[in-house]
């Protein structure tokens, strides 16, 4: 028996889970069945692409036990297991990206901080919500000794090597004396049709009940043990549309998110032909907490014939679309299909492809408030995207918002030709830091005077680099006013003379001036300001090594 300190993270999210997060203590259920879920889709793969794992009986199965009289709840799963070494550096240390966020994200609010555990999956932990003593008794596929790793969550664990049949996982839960609800099998069946109806294997509910036999003085009641399988085990995405409601793809989202929430929008499709696949795609309604991080967590799973190979894998969706989550399930690749296979994949690239398009094209039908919720979140990324994919520039356009003169709210180019000068063909923009400064600006005045709209980009870092690379949009061409002449401007002899009859001043000025300026002008764009600071035009090059270091990039 080796005893074994926690590292010293997991000791305060420990902390955290038995004594400040309560809110929403079922998810423990929830974050375990993923776990068995993901052990078994381990497994399955094994056995279909390696020859030692050849193992013709199997068929993936996970049971949760209710046991009253002990007081503990058991989750098993016959999936890839664990062997020493993994139960320490899986369970005993915090390795993933989604655990390291989630404790930097951490508020010391507890309301806050326990819903942050559904939005991070923070998983294996969360059964410290409801359990002070835990073991997990695991046998890795393939290996002989199985392994048991046990632990009060105060900081200490221990392991051992114990016996175990077959490969798979075990947890054995003590249940704490206020958390004897989860052994009601009703409230436990609920949790797990609430929150696991979608998981792809069947999830067996075993408890004991009573029942009588005979009737007056002859009943007996016998205690008799029952199981039953709680979820509908389907692949969702595998069903016909037809055969889906609105509720059954929230529900499955809710279940791939590891959360509450609903998603903004999805698509779902069956693609036949040369190329056969299927794509299910969310866009989720808040931003996914890590959008901004280089270790962000890809959000899309990749299948082969409903066969689980990877989701940590960033290119199968272009990196600009690193919120969508969701699901692709291919006909055509081999299973074994390798990560450096996947990226020169003419198969793979045709589905990226097409999900590209299909993702983009449902987001520009969103309307009204979804639209808005759209652009409030995933602006930006979007403008990564007219930058990196030129393949769907278009699209893109039709998708992105801006701030403008016209308006308080957000609105497309199409918007803005449809008010604009269809003769002139020019859409006309200023870019600054700060929104209100840039409606206040100077040059603004001689556009609000003739009544032509400006857009307002107040996103600077990502604009200045963005837009001129857009150019036009529909033969419309864009046009920054700071380097452009106003609306109603002077001729160019008009302001030659101008200039000339004005040079003793401008000369007397950039003389006060010196170097904090490299030029002193008479301007015609300007009406009612006298003056105004213009940037030199050529230096977007600093800050674009800066958006591309914030991208992770
Ligand atoms: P995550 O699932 O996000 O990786 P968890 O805390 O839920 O985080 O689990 C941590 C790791 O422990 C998993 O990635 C997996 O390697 C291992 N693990 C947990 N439960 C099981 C299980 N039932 N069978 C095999 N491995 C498991
Ligand atoms: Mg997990």
């Amino acid at each position: 028996m080796a005893k074994h300190q926690f590292q010293t993270e997991i000791g305060q999210l420990l902390q955290l889970m038995t004594h400040s997060l309560y809110s929403n203590k079922e998810i423990f259920l929830r974050e375990l069945i993923s776990n068995a879920s993901d052990a078994i889709d381990k497994f399955n793969y094994l056995r279909l692409t390696d020859e030692n794992f050849k193992e013709n009986e199997w068929s993936g199965k996970i049971f949760v036990k209710l046991d009253k009289e002990d007081n503990s709840l058991t989750i098993g799963d016959n999936g890839i297991g664990m062997n020493e070494e993994d139960l320490m550096n899986h369970l005993g240390t915090i390795a993933k990206s989604g655990t390291k966020a989630f404790m930097e994200s951490l508020t010391g609010d507890a309301k806050k901080d326990s819903n942050l555990i559904g939005q991070f999956g923070v998983g294996f932990y969360s059964v410290f919500m409801v359990s002070d003593k835990v073991d997990v008794i695991s046998k890795k596929a393939g290996e002989e000794q199985a392994y048991m790793f046990s632990t009060d969550g105060k900081g200490e664990y221990e392991t051992k090597p114990v016996t175990k049949e077959s490969h798979g996982t075990i947890i054995y839960i003590k249940l704490k004396e206020d958390e004897k609800e989860f052994l009601d099998k009703w409230r436990t069946e609920g949790v797990i049709k609430k929150y696991s109806n979608h998981i792809a294997y069947p999830i067996m509910l075993n408890y004991d009940t009573e029942e009588t036999e005979g009737e007056g003085e002859d009943a007996v009641t016998k205690k008799v043990q029952k199981s039953e399988q709680a979820n509908a085990a389907t692949a969702l995405w595998t069903l016909s549309k037809s055969e889906l409601k609105k509720e059954d793809y929230i529900e499955f989202y809710k279940t791939l998110n590891h959360g509450d929430a609903e998603p903004l929008t999805y698509l779902h499709n069956k693609v036949e032909g040369a190329n056969e696949f299927t794509t299910l795609f969310y866009i989720p309604k808040k931003a996914p907490m890590d959008m901004y991080r280089a270790d962000y967590q890809p959000g899309v799973k990749l299948y082969v014939k409903r066969v689980f190979i990877t989701d940590d894998e960033k290119e199968l969706l272009p990196p600009y679309l690193r919120f969508v989550r969701g699901i692709i399930d291919s006909e055509d690749l081999p299973l074994n299909v390798s990560r450096e296979l996947l990226q020169e994949n003419r198969v793979m690239a045709n589905i990226k492809q097409s999900s590209v398009k299909k993702i983009l094209q449902s987001i520009k039908k969103l309307e009204g408030e979804d639209a808005e919720i759209f652009a409030k979140e995933y602006n930006r990324v979007i403008k990564e995207g007219i930058f990196t994919d030129y393949t769907n520039k278009e699209l893109l356009l039709d998708i992105v918002r801006y701030k403008s003169s016209n308006e308080e709210g957000l609105v497309s180019f199409d918007d803005y030709i449809r008010r604009g000068n269809s003769e002139k063909k020019e859409i006309y923009y200023i870019i600054g830091e700060n929104e209100k400064v840039l409606r206040s600006s100077p040059l603004l005045e001689a556009y609000k005077k003739a009544d032509i709209e400006v857009l307002i980009l107040d996103d600077k870092e990502v604009d200045e680099i963005v837009t001129p690379m857009i150019g036009q949009y529909k033969e419309w061409t864009l046009k920054d006013i700071t380097t452009i002449d106003a609306p109603d401007s002077k001729s160019e002899e008009e302001k030659e003379e101008i200039s000339k009859a004005f040079k003793v001043l401008t000369d007397k000025i950039k003389e006060v001036l010196g170097d904090e300026v490299k030029e002193v002008k008479i301007s015609t764009r300007l009406t009612s300001s006298p003056s105004c600071v213009l940037k030199d035009s050529s230096d977007p090059m600093a800050s674009m090594a800066h958006m591309f270091v914030q991208m992770g990039q």
